[in-house]
């Protein structure tokens, strides 16, 4: 299997596209760390599922958008496998408002989870990476950073943030065959996606040139591509994975 050898951490992993995502590595091959903050009973499913096919996975409880246990996280990783090789920054959440009645800590709780929470993972990871002079990082990023959304200011906000953090750091450890590259997805069928409001989900619909929404799944193989031997001259890309929302 192609990522036989590796060993990958992926956040927020116990639900949607983390979920997806590191099901597909498990299942080519890779020991997958399957991050959650709060719900440890779907991040077990996960483990059991990776496990059940052969795999090997296991949790691991961490806020990455706390420095310390996202750095206690990149540790336990490599300490337990001995090594890091990919690492998918995916944990993610929304606190959608129009600006009038966004909260402060709407904001920051947002920019915080999703963008902090990037910075953490790769400071804690780059190093290893470094040394060893190999790694694929990738983050889920979203077309809401590319094209801004109404009543997302603060996440795409952090999205368009995770967008220059990628191009940035793969600048800075190309020498080393480190990539970084980012995901953006339109909208996937996940909880994120079951809070917008039936209407609105209706007129989002027509948005979307394929004409519907993508599953966590479709995310998954883009990443795997991305952290296969494949994409090995791929680095500080920005992969719109979307039904053509954002071209
Ligand atoms: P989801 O179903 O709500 O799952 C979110 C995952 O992130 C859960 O596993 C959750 O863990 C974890 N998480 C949240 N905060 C965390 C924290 N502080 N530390 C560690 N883990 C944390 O979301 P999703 O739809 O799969 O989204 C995943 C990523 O894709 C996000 O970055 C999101 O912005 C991005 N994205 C999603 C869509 C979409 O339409 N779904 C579109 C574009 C981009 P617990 O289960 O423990 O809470």
């Amino acid at each position: 299997m192609d990522f036989d050898d590796k060993v990958a951490i992926v956040s927020g992993a116990s639900r949607g596209i983390g979920r997806a995502i590191a099901l597909e590595f498990g299942s080519r091959g890779a020991r997958v760390v399957v991050n959650y903050n709060q719900n440890s009973s779907a991040a077990d499913e996960v483990v059991k599922t990776i496990s059940e096919s052969g795999g090997e996975a296991f949790t691991h409880q961490a806020d990455v958008s706390v420095f310390e246990q996202a750095d206690g996280l990149i540790k336990t990783a490599i300490e337990k496998y001995g090594d890091l090789h990919i690492l998918v920054n995916n944990a993610g959440i929304t606190r959608d408002g129009l600006i009038m009645t966004m909260s402060e800590s709407d904001w920051d709780d947002v920019i915080q989870t999703n963008l902090k929470s990037t910075f953490n993972c790769c400071k804690a990871a780059i190093r290893h990476m470094l040394r060893r002079r190999y790694g694929r990082i990738i983050n889920i990023a979203s077309v809401s950073g590319i094209m801004g959304n109404p009543g997302q200011t603060n996440y795409s906000a952090s999205k368009a943030g995770q967008i220059g953090f990628t191009r940035a750091l793969a600048r800075e450890v190309a020498s080393r065959t480190i990539t970084v590259n980012a995901i953006a997805p339109g909208f996937i069928q996940t909880d994120i996606w079951s809070t917008v409001p039936e209407d609105a989900q209706k007129s989002l619909m027509d948005i979307i040139p394929l004409g519907r929404v993508g599953q966590p799944e479709e995310i998954a193989k883009a990443a795997a591509f991305l952290a296969s031997d494949d994409a090995a001259y791929i680095t500080g890309h920005i992969l719109t994975v979307d039904g053509g929302i954002a071209m």
